[in-house]
């Protein structure tokens, strides 16, 4: 199954995208993870990305586009995938149209999350993320039983860089000016389906589930 997961940051995307690719044993490609392991790293691209995250600003299309292409070239793609985080602007729907067309992998569903901005905000100053698992929990929603210790593996629990209110703020307007009219370009190739995002994790896995059986 080849799927993409669309939702203002906030939304949901890594805690479903998880449990999705889980469910229906296809990799979870996350570009924002992809990119902060490389700015963890000290890479190239890392370095080149680094400014642009740190402003809540997209990280140019052509890095993007060049990461993408490379983890779809990995074998466990074969199989398929499902996206989070990408694509985030429609040059980059455009191109990833264009790589599809030439694997002869055509996608089966664009999975919309919507929440409100208040809400996302709430959500995202909250957050904190394993240093060690990558495990996703809140403050208020979904506590650690030890303050600042991941419950799974005992790492340290941080906030990301971005996930201050003030760059928060601006991840949510550029989502607007550049992310939202992929909703469009999807709905018009008839691909666009709605998660119900606003409830509990659970509630929001069965909505997606539901839909994607369907396309089994
Ligand atoms: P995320 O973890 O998806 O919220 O991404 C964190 C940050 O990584 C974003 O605010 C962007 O700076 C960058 N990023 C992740 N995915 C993309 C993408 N597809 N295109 C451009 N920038 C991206």
């Amino acid at each position: 199954m080849r799927i993409i997961l669309l939702g203002p940051p906030g939304a949901g995307k890594g805690t479903q995208a998880s449990r999705i690719a889980e469910a229906y044993t296809i990799p979870h490609i996350s570009t924002g993870h992809i990119l902060r392991a490389n700015v963890r790293g000290e890479t190239d691209l890392g370095s080149e990305a680094r400014t642009y995250m740190d402003a809540g600003e997209l990280v140019p299309d052509q890095l993007v586009m060049r990461m993408v292409g490379d983890r779809l070239r990995e074998p466990d793609a074969a199989s398929g995938f499902l996206f989070d985080g990408f694509p985030r602007t429609v040059p980059q729907a455009e191109a990833l149209e264009h790589l599809l067309v030439e694997n002869e992998a055509p996608l089966d569903a664009v999975l919309r999350l919507a929440v409100p901005s208040d809400e996302v905000i709430a959500r995202l100053t909250g957050r904190r993320t394993c240093s060690q698992c990558g495990r996703i929990f809140h403050l208020v929603f979904d506590p650690p039983s030890e303050e600042s210790r991941c419950d799974d593996c005992g790492g340290e629990l941080v906030q990301r860089d971005d996930d201050t209110e003030e760059v928060v703020r601006n991840r949510l307007e550029v989502y607007a000016a550049q992310t939202e009219p992929l909703e469009h370009f999807y709905w018009e190739r008839g691909l666009l389906r709605d998660v119900e995002a606003t409830g509990t994790p659970d509630e929001g896995f069965a909505s997606a589930t539901a839909i994607l059986d369907t396309l089994r």
